[in-house]
């Protein structure tokens, strides 16, 4: 007899998080594997913030914090949005969780009924649709291609949207593409919301500050569909703060208090040392803050590299991303083809092949929803990414 529920059955485990895991047993093991698997700066958190956090142990921020969050910190929540977005949420609206991933989960949980319509332009980040499964909701993908630059359209969405559809989730700068959505663009996705006021849209702008076109577009800019967007930020990617586990979410009232509701019941509040480092990561400001900008040029100088080291790739089709640190080239020209034991038929096969054969550890498309593609994250040296494509072309060029 099965003990575990159906829920836990038909999800799938994070296979981001699951080639990191594999990345580290074999490294574990003595094997010189390269990680560019998960999407992680390889930088150290701003000591100013560091600084905080230790600070706030001294002054014993050890009890449980509100459900939403710090009011301070939810403030300083509200003033980043207002100063980097030009977006009014007011404390109330903001409620502070467990990484972005908890933001997410819990909107999908606020707003979603078992048997809704969620649509998910692909490729997407992979918790997205586990995340919709959870919530036993239908998942709707719709296809963007590299020749489009991997952007949804307009038309594409008003295709897809059916009474059934509750939610449009997607995410810029975009993890896996690193591709970013311009405000005209984000204008036409407002329109659509316009005519259906009871979809939302899950606007994920994690990548917020690592974007390499100027100024970040935020689809709740446009008032009049304001209140059917929910914007997920947090520290992770811009802050270098993955452990700290720091998300939020800004929505209309209605939502933030169901979030608040059902957070209350999962993890009390968000670790209160943590939010009292956060609120001064809040007040660094993206356009002077020496930390955010020297890890942003950091990050433009690896992308150029990168794009120079795949382009001599024989017969992968790359395209330059805008934003976070992924590239996602389509690799499917090696479908099809051997060496030794390995047959490659699909990114998966793919994936394994190049972990095993190269030593190099990336995610396969499939995980994002396009089988066509691999997901590389060039969040680190620049010395391992050299080493890491000279491997991977090696590898690719003995399949036959
Ligand atoms: N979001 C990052 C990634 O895509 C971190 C791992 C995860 O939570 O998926 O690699």
């Amino acid at each position: 007899m099965e003990i575990l529920s159906n829920r836990i059955l038909q999800m799938s485990e994070s296979e981001t998080l699951a080639m990191t895991r594999i990345a580290r047993e074999l490294k574990a093991q003595g094997k010189d594997v390269i990680s560019l698997s998960i999407g992680e700066p390889d930088f150290n958190t701003p000591e100013i913030v560091k600084e905080a956090a230790k600070k706030a142990i001294d002054n014993n921020y050890t009890h449980y914090p509100p459900v939403p969050g710090y009011a301070d910190l939810r403030e300083a929540i509200s003033k980043k949005f207002k100063r980097d977005n030009n977006l009014d949420y007011k404390p109330e609206q903001i409620v502070v969780s467990t990484g972005a991933k908890q933001s997410i989960f819990q909107t999908v949980m606020a707003l979603v009924n078992p048997g809704d319509e969620v649509i998910i332009p692909t490729p997407f980040w992979v918790s997205y649709k586990e995340i919709v499964k959870v919530a036993e909701a239908k998942t709707v993908y719709v296809k963007t291609t590299l020749a489009n630059n991997f952007k949804v359209t307009p038309q594409q969405l008003e295709a897809a949207i059916t009474p059934k559809t509750k939610l449009i989730m997607f995410s810029s700068p975009s993890n896996p593409t690193g591709m970013l959505y311009t405000k005209e663009e984000l204008k036409g996705i407002a329109d659509v919301l316009a005519k259906h006021p009871y979809v939302f849209a899950m606007a994920d702008e994690i990548y917020e500050h690592i974007n390499f076109e100027g100024k970040h577009e935020s689809l709740a800019q446009f008032d009049y569909i304001k209140d059917q967007v929910i914007t997920v930020n947090g520290v992770a990617k811009g802050f270098a703060m993955t452990g700290w586990r720091i998300g939020f979410i800004g929505a209309n009232v209605k939502i933030a208090k169901a979030c608040d509701k059902l957070q209350g019941q999962v993890t009390s509040a968000t670790c209160s040392i943590a939010q009292r480092a956060t609120i001064i990561a809040m007040e660094l400001n993206p356009v002077d803050n020496k930390d955010i900008i020297d890890m942003r040029n950091k990050f433009r100088e690896r992308r150029d590299l990168m794009f120079k080291l795949l382009k001599d790739i024989p017969n992968i089709n790359v395209i330059l991303p805008q934003g976070a640190f992924y590239f996602f080239p389509e690799v499917n020209y090696y479908y099809g083809k051997s060496f030794k034991d390995y047959k490659i038929n699909n990114s998966n096969d793919l994936a394994m092949y190049l972990l095993y054969e190269a030593n190099v550890a990336l995610v396969p498309g499939a995980a994002f929803g396009d089988d066509n593609c691999i997901r590389f994250s060039y969040a680190t040296s620049d010395n391992l990414l050299i080493e890491a494509v000279r491997r991977i072309k090696e590898a690719l060029l003995k399949l036959q």
